[in-house]
């Protein structure tokens, strides 16, 4: 066992960006690698999977916990997020986390804080037309998280394709030092992606919310049969999200997986993005798929 992680067997705990930027700044000195894994909390299968692969790719991962306000829209359920602490604790320290930052909202954004990072033209369709000012939040906070920690790797999962893609972007323009690690969406057995969010739904509304992932799986059957026009399985998509009477749909497209463009035929790969209200409950899916 390295000698830095017998001495810090106990996972830390860090409220502080002072403290963090100590922690990691520590270790780099030593030569030693972090991986850190961005979290709101209410943490699943999907964050494990994460921390999982940080723990694979680096010596040392930290997690961060924070539900961040900037990224709510002023209607939106920043509120009625799912916060369970105690328990997210026991999971990071069940998955060989060495630390967890969990800043208040003062300390990352402290009454004077007046500065937004934006990515302009990938950041005006589908999530943000959907949630203004929403990924001004997310890159805000992703660039003070790597800033503060500047780790090696930072983890983002699949599931929210725009965003992985918008960060990705970001991390380029801006210089910044480490490397953007994107990993596959964790799904449940029905194929519903896991999320925090998940655990809002009705029993009713949890059977109805496997359509998300039918309707994808429809939409890459029709593409792997040799269907080319995005209408026609868009329209497909459609008819099986309509057939559930409790759900809306928000937006539906078949995107370039990289300018996040839409397409009108399917070329290549394409990415299938999705995103309903069921109930009070927003849920968003994707899927890439490669014409044959
Ligand atoms: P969140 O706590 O929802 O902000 O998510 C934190 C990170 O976990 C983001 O990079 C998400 O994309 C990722 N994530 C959320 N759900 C899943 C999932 N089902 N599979 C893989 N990664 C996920």
């Amino acid at each position: 066992m390295d000698a830095w992680r017998r001495l810090s067997a106990l996972m830390r705990r860090i409220q502080t960006v002072n403290a963090m930027r100590t922690w990691s700044r520590g270790l780099q000195r030593k030569g030693v690698t972090i991986g850190l894994v961005p979290t709101m909390g209410a943490l699943h299968e999907g964050h494990r999977s994460l921390i999982r692969a940080a723990r694979l790719a680096c010596d040392a991962v930290a997690v961060s916990i924070f539900v961040n306000p900037l990224q709510f829209g002023p209607l939106e359920d920043f509120d009625r997020y799912p916060r369970s602490l105690a328990q997210d604790l026991r999971i990071c320290r069940s998955a060989g986390v060495d630390t967890v930052f969990i800043p208040r909202a003062q300390e990352m954004y402290p009454a004077d804080f007046e500065t937004v990072v934006s990515v302009q033209r990938l950041t005006r369709r589908y999530e943000g037309l959907s949630r203004p000012g929403h990924f001004g939040g997310v890159t805000t906070v992703v660039t003070k998280l790597l800033n503060i920690i500047r780790p090696d790797k930072a983890f983002f999962g699949q599931k929210d394709y725009q965003q992985a893609v918008v960060v990705e972007r970001l991390a380029k323009d801006l210089d910044l030092d480490t490397e953007i690690v994107v990993r596959p969406t964790v799904r449940e057995p029905d194929g519903l992606a896991l999320s925090s969010r998940n655990r809002h739904l009705s029993p009713e509304e949890r059977k109805a919310a496997t359509v998300l992932y039918r309707a994808l799986s429809e939409g890459r059957e029709l593409i792997r049969a040799g269907e080319r026009s995005v209408r026609k399985v868009e329209a497909a998509m459609t008819r099986l999200i309509r057939a559930e009477p409790v759900v809306r749909l928000d937006y539906l497209a078949v995107v370039d997986p990289i300018t996040l463009d839409e397409v009108r035929s399917v070329r290549g790969r394409v990415v299938l993005l999705l995103a309903v209200w069921i109930g009070e409950t927003r849920l968003i899916d994707n899927l890439i798929v490669t014409a044959r």
